[in-house]
This record gives C-alpha cells, sequence and structure tokens, in this order.
C-alpha cells in the first residue's frame, strides 16, 4: 500500500528547524551585533559578516549542541504528521556539509518528531541522490539537482529564485500537498 503513495522528501534546515536564528543569535552574542533575518534578504550569513569572521560561523556549526537546540518552524510538526497519510515522507538532509552534526540531528528529529521512523530519515550530501516525486527544500542549488519535482521553501537566502514554486510556510505546504484530501472532508 505504502508503495502507492508518491515519496515526499524534506530538507531540514530552514524547513523544519530554524537554524538562522541560532547561527545570528550565536554570532550577535560573541560579536555585540544586532544583525537580524530582515539584513539577510538575499543573503547567506557568510556574505555579511566579514571575511575574518567565517571560521567562527563554521564553529558554530560544529559545536556539538547547536543543531540540537535549533526551533522547530511553525506547524511543522502537525503539517508533517498529516501528509504522512498520503505521502511516503522521508527526511533529507545534506548533514555531510557538517558531518559532526549526524548525532544531534537525529535526536532533534527523534524528540520533535518523534513519528517519523528512523528508516525514513536520510544524511546525504549531494541530493540528486535522491529517488523520489518531491523535495521540500530552501536550497535552489539541491533542487536543481534533484531529479523529482521540487518545490523551494522560502527563506532569506533564496528570495530572488523564481525557478520552482515557492511555500512560504507549514500552512502553504499543507494547502499544496494536502488540498486534495481537504476539498473531499
Ligand atoms: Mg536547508
Amino acid at each position: 500500500m505504502s508503495r502507492n503513495r508518491p515519496r515526499l522528501c524534506v530538507d531540514m534546515d530552514e524547513v523544519m528547524a530554524d537554524a538562522v536564528a541560532e547561527h545570528l543569535r550565536r554570532y550577535n552574542l560573541e560579536f555585540g551585533e544586532r544583525i537580524t533575518v530582515a539584513d539577510l534578504q538575499g543573503r547567506w550569513l557568510w556574505d555579511v559578516v566579514e571575511p575574518s569572521r567565517h571560521a567562527t560561523l563554521e564553529d558554530y556549526l560544529r559545536s556539538a549542541d547547536f543543531f540540537a537546540v535549533l526551533q522547530v518552524m511553525p506547524d511543522a510538526q502537525r503539517v508533517l504528521r498529516a501528509l504522512q497519510d498520503e505521502y511516503e515522507v522521508f527526511i533529507a538532509s545534506a548533514a555531510m556539509e557538517v558531518p559532526s552534526s549526524f548525532t544531534a540531528k537525529y535526536e532533534w528529529l527523534a524528540r520533535h518528531f518523534p513519528f517519523i521512523p528512523a528508516s525514513n530519515i536520510v544524511f546525504c550530501g549531494d541530493k540528486s541522490i535522491l529517488k523520489a516525486d518531491f523535495l521540500i527544500d530552501d536550497n535552489p542549488r539541491q533542487l536543481r539537482r534533484f531529479t523529482g519535482q521540487g518545490v523551494l521553501f522560502h527563506s532569506h537566502h533564496n528570495i530572488a529564485c523564481t525557478e520552482f514554486p515557492r511555500v512560504r510556510n507549514w500552512l502553504e505546504v499543507e494547502a499544496m500537498f494536502l488540498r486534495a484530501s481537504r476539498h473531499s472532508m
């Protein structure tokens, strides 16, 4: 039965988990600055932080607790649970970008998304390896590599991207992927 359901892959950082908020919090705390997400429109954090501090930005990502403390994006838990009724849902994170993050990411998923089985979690590098019908991701580079239908999750750095259908939040994911079932209710 499950084989008949479309397969949906979902990215973690900036889609399920608010990584940029934690990144900004640590950076602002250490350097006494007040950079906000509003300052990052169309840019990555690396684009607004001077190069001499880039190593520090990398160190935040490598710290053992960074990925453990991230806030869950609003409505992500409820909508993902509902999506499981109609899709074969996989979590696909390019965790190889920060190999030391595996344990923290896995434990974060187990804590906040216990209804997603470990067998449906994929830590990868290049998402062209995914064989799925859909991928929801904030990174246009990964969506370009993906061979199914890409859906761009809105994020500060991708506001100029027009190549993919865009969802601004999880309510829009719900509307895009579960519209048919809602209408039949
Ligand atoms: Mg991401």
